[in-house]
């Protein structure tokens, strides 16, 4: 191989297979510089949070491995992409560059920028899409807009989403020796003291093989009872692949594929099917609205709620970092979020309600929180989900739509088997009690160890009390905008 090499710009894609950018630069036949680039400068404040950065250390990993054993390796670069990009070419010689597109306002900008830059300097440059089923502009309706209300956008994209067989991984690929790489370990994206993060590593297998794996698990042991189960938290009903999704592990396409050679092979359920394709929809449908609508992160879509009420509630807003609310299903969220850097969504939507409805604490504050908690933190899911449950976002989520966190903790968890497992402090206490200790009396406390204020917290509020202020709060920003 003699010509000038490509670059390869991993980003959200850190997956051989089904890589358009990959597939093309291979096209080229000549050498190919894997590169990823730790640029935390150009993202701001939306860099990977803390638990993304844990994943993101073990994607890398693998990614390395992956790429090692097909002869090549992962060059690690850090600072911002503009400036790596040049020193890159600069120091290898290469005429090509490729990636796969980034949808959230700073990568947008950042990469229009690093666009210029390459054809201005005579680079051939190529971007493709790799982390949808469609590009945010191609689901439009039939008056050219944007959606706004999700069940049309599905029916959109279901009519118009053509599905191609996905890439095949390459089988080598050649990378010159002489091109310097930091050492991962220098980047310092684990934590070390305290380690907060071991107990991730008995949950999660970051990386392609660990995607590739629990997509075929859950398709094989999971997907018959999605449709029925998804909703409980104490039970594993759900795929899990939304970190491995975060970080292009696996694409929406492959899911899609998967999904449907299942259903034919095995003949398993259609609505199962179409049931868990919907969901990951809803990630197509968040995509769609950080794309077209601004500053979803940090503006409410329904302008009015600008106007919102909210307290800053410093103590409210710690306890229920912690999971100590004394509502047993919002504690049991909120560690396992701490502990395993994910949570079930039920329960996000129970967690989140508790904090913007019962505590008045603004959205952002808990969109934040779990940017930085949550190894799955998503641009598009994280910020669209907060203003969906805050009522403030896109499709219906009626503010007045307040959960109730016993009735719900009942409902979804009804033998309190997800709350014992979190919070073992309540685990002897009888099913009756579970999700509402406050209720039980003093014989029952002691005989399940539990001491109200000591072992376990008191209610932070009254959800009664509480959930009528949300309810005022929200007649008052009504009086004004119809004022
Ligand atoms: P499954 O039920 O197996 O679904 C498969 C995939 O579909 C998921 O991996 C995910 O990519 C997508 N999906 C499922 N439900 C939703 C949904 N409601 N909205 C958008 N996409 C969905 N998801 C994230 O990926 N990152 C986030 O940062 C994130 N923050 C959230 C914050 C709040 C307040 C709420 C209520 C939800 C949030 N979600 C987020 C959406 C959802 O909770 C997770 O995607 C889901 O729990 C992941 O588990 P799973 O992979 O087992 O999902």
């Amino acid at each position: 191989m003699t010509a000038a090499p490509s670059i390869v710009w991993f980003r959200q894609d850190l997956r051989l297979a089904d890589n358009p950018a990959l597939c093309r630069a291979i096209a080229e036949q000549a050498a190919i510089l894997p590169l990823f680039i730790l640029d935390d400068e150009s993202l701001g404040e939306r860099r990977p949070g803390a638990a993304q950065r844990w994943w993101l250390h073990h994607s890398l990993a693998s990614l390395d491995q992956d790429l090692r054993a097909l002869g090549s390796r992962l060059i690690l670069r850090s600072g911002p992409a503009e400036r790596v990009l040049q020193q890159l070419v600069a120091d290898s010689g290469a005429r090509r560059l490729y990636w796969n597109r980034c949808y959230d306002p700073e990568s947008v900008t950042r990469d229009r920028a690093i666009k210029s830059w390459a054809k201005e300097s005579g680079l051939e440059v190529e971007t493709f899409n790799a982390l949808l089923l469609m590009e945010p502009w191609e689901v439009k309706t039939k008056e050219a807009k944007s959606y706004r209300v999700f069940s049309p956008f599905w029916r959109r994209l279901r009519e118009a989403y053509s599905h191609q067989s996905q890439l095949q991984a390459p089988r080598s690929l050649s990378t010159p020796e002489a091109i310097a790489s930091d050492v991962l370990d220098s980047w310092e994206l684990t934590p070390q003291k305290p380690d907060w993060a071991k107990g991730f590593g008995a949950v999660w297998q970051p990386g392609e093989s660990g995607a590739r794996q629990r997509l075929s698990d859950f398709l094989d042991e999971t997907l018959s009872t999605y449709k029925s189960s998804r909703d409980r938290p104490d039970r594993e009903a759900t795929s899990c692949l939304s970190p491995h999704l975060r970080f292009g592990e696996v694409s929406p396409r492959q899911i899609w594929e998967a999904t449907q050679n299942h259903l034919a092979i095995k003949g398993s359920d259609q609505g199962a099917a179409d049931k868990f394709l919907s969901e990951v929809a809803w990630r197509e449908f968040s995509y769609h609205l950080l794309f077209n609508e601004t500053d979803l992160a940090s503006q409410p879509l329904r302008p009015a709620f600008a106007a919102f009420p909210w307290r800053q509630d410093a103590t409210g807003l710690e306890r229920w970092q912690k999971g100590l609310t004394g509502y047993p299903i919002v504690d049991a969220g909120m560690r396992q979020l701490w502990q395993t850097g994910w949570m079930h969504n039920r329960v996000r939507m129970l967690v989140a309600s508790f904090l913007v409805k019962d505590l008045l604490v603004p959205w952002q504050e808990g969109e934040a929180w779990f940017w930085d908690t949550l190894v799955d933190g998503d641009p598009a899911n994280n910020t669209a989900s907060w203003q969906w449950v805050a009522g403030c976002g896109a499709d219906a989520a009626p503010y007045f739509r307040i959960f109730n966190p016993v009735s719900q903790g009942e409902r979804f968890d009804p033998e309190g088997r997800y709350v014992r497992n979190w919070v073992p402090e309540l685990a002897e206490l009888p099913d009756r009690y579970i999700h509402k200790p406050w209720e039980a009396d003093p014989a029952s406390l002691a005989a399940a160890g539990v001491s109200l204020g000591k072992s376990y917290p008191e209610r932070v509020v009254d959800h009664s009390v509480a959930r009528r202020q949300a309810l005022e709060a929200y007649q008052q920003i009504k009086k004004e905008t119809a004022a």
